[in-house]
């Protein structure tokens, strides 16, 4: 605590210092937080962006592609079982739109996709193949059934001929064998199973010829002959199916090599968008965690903030604010005189002020002091003036009712001043005038009696407490002391010396008194206005009789 007396200590900026720091720590603060939250979204848009510019189009485009390379395979299959040319011209036309449109994709595609390209070029060139042996395929089965179709035809003529002719029931059966296997031959799709029935339609042959040459009958020897020529020959039926067998055989072989590729191609393509997939999701799920993660962070972090800010406003209010209010209130209080000093606890600028202001206040009230007793006391005498008189008759009068007092009052004038002054100057006069207050103020011992000096060379005394007979002996005794101080008066026409002539007024007092202060004065006025008119040098009392 810091009394007014004591010298102020000089605390410099370290208020504006806290408050700097306070500032400096929030804001700090704040700009960290949002630096961190920023640069966490910085990498999620980035994710994102990478999202929509890449992943997306990549997994679109690769659908496209595996919608593609699935027709492609459909028409490879329309392709190889193509059984005109007009269908497999038709095939192959949409197979080359299908390729084309597969090339372009992927040469407009934004992912790396140079291995799927060459396979499909290697695709494209197998089709190439395939359509060749397609293409080979329908010639040697159109040629195929043509052989059928004669070979049915002379069959039928065949077997109408045994039937009119009635041959042995052995032989019977080795033709009804033939034509039964000659049915298999057609029918067989299976190379080896071809050779066997191959084999066993030639021991037939060879013993139904056998048993026709037993009978004699050559025409039929000969038109067996003929058939096992058509069926055996070298461009016999059954090395026309053994060719068209090879050529189904190498047209399979080739489509199955190039569903196979094609099945690569998709199967490719389908690892790419389960790689783009997993590393979409990955992206994505590490995205979402981040902002998650931030998004906690910043709550928390910023809740912490905020209850740091709070704790420094409260802080800063509890160390300047209230302080500087409790200042301003002890201003104000002491300014009313309510309070003597001024108190701010601390060692800083405030206190400092406060310091200041005590000191001021202290210095303030000195001059107020100072100028009230300027205003209240006579310049010349150095006495009290009318002024603080007649504020002193109220303060006396009121205390006279209060204590059921008496009250004197005595007015004092200088006899013959005028002729004084006249004669001896004016600066005598003044010197003559102190002298008789300085006497006047001696004379009043108690210390609640009152001496002033009312307007030119007249004074009065307020004898509280004092009853006409204390206040009659007062008075003479004032005359006479003032006669003793023995100032020449040559001019005066009732002594060698300065004299005066005292009127006493003395009012009784009780608590329904209602004397005014300028009565008690008029009386006072009255009984020094009879002792000047008595001739002067004498004491006069008002009586109100
Ligand atoms: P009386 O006996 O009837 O009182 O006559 P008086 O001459 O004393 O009274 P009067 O009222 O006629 O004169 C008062 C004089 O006092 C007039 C003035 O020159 C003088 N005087 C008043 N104030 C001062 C002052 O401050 N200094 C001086 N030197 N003279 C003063
Ligand atoms: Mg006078
Ligand atoms: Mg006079």
């Amino acid at each position: 605590m810091l009394a007014l007396q004591n010298k102020p200590y000089r605390y410099k900026g370290k208020t504006l210092r806290l408050f700097v720091y306070a500032q400096v720590v929030i804001v700090s603060s704040f700009s960290i937080l949002m630096a961190f939250t920023i640069n966490t979204m910085v990498d999620v848009r980035d994710v994102l962006s990478d999202l929509t510019e890449e992943d997306v189009p990549i997994i679109t485009q690769t659908a496209v592609l595996n919608n593609q390379v699935n027709r492609l395979a459909t028409l490879t299959t329309v392709l190889s079982n193509s059984l005109s040319e007009p269908s497999r011209n038709l095939a192959r036309k949409q197979i080359d739109q299908v390729v084309n449109r597969l090339q372009a994709t992927i040469q407009n595609s934004v992912s790396e996709n140079g291995f799927i390209e060459r396979q499909i070029s290697v695709i494209s060139q197998e089709i190439d193949e395939l359509e060749y042996l397609v293409q080979q395929r329908i010639v040697v089965e159109a040629n195929l059934n043509n052989a059928i179709e004669t070979f049915y035809v002379d069959k039928f003529n065949l077997l109408s001929t045994l039937k009119s002719a009635d041959y042995s029931n052995a032989l019977n059966q080795y033709l009804i064998r033939i034509v039964e296997l000659s049915v298999k031959i057609e029918r067989q799709d299976r190379l080896h199973l071809l050779r066997q029935t191959e084999k066993s339609l030639n021991d037939i042959f060879e013993q139904a010829i056998q048993n026709a040459k037993q009978i004699g009958d050559d025409q039929l020897v000969n038109g067996l002959t003929e058939l096992y020529a058509q069926l055996n020959g070298t461009d016999g039926l059954i090395n026309q199916k053994i060719a068209a067998l090879r050529i189904v055989g190498r047209a399979r072989g080739r489509d199955n090599f190039v569903r196979n590729l094609i099945a690569d191609v998709a199967r490719n393509l389908e690892h790419q968008t389960l790689l783009v997939n997993r590393s979409t999701k990955d992206s994505s799920t590490q995205a979402s965690l981040k902002v998650k993660k931030q998004t906690t962070t910043a709550i928390t972090v910023g809740l912490f903030l905020i209850f740091i800010t709070l704790g420094i406003i409260m802080f800063l209010y509890r160390r300047i604010v209230q302080r500087l209010l409790s200042l301003s209130n002890q201003v104000d209080l002491a300014s009313e005189n309510k309070i003597e000093t001024i108190k701010v606890e601390g060692n800083d600028e405030i206190t400092n002020l406060g310091q200041t202001f005590a000191i001021y206040l202290s210095k303030v009230k000195e001059q107020e002091k100072a100028l009230l007793n300027l205003s209240l006391s006579d310049p010349l005498t150095g006495i009290p003036n009318r002024r603080a008189f007649e504020t002193e008759l109220t303060n006396a009068m009121s205390q006279a009712r209060r204590h059921r007092w008496n009250l004197s009052l005595m007015m004092i004038d200088v006899d013959f001043f005028k002729p004084y002054n006249d004669y001896y100057g004016h600066s005598d006069g003044d010197a003559c005038l102190r002298l008789v207050a300085n006497q006047l103020n001696q004379m009043v011992l108690r210390n609640t009696d009152f001496c002033a000096r009312y307007g030119g060379e007249e004074f009065v005394c307020i004898l509280p407490n004092t009853d006409s007979s204390g206040a009659k002996r007062k008075a003479e005794d004032l005359r006479r002391a003032i006669e003793k101080l023995a100032i020449e008066h040559s001019k005066s026409d009732i002594s060698q010396y300065v004299t005066v002539s005292i009127g006493v007024a003395s009012l009784p007092f009780d608590s329904d008194s209602s004397w005014l202060p300028k009565t008690i004065v008029e009386q006072a006025d009255r009984a020094l206005y009879s002792a000047k008119a008595n001739g002067r040098n004498q004491c006069r009392f008002f009586s109100v009789n």
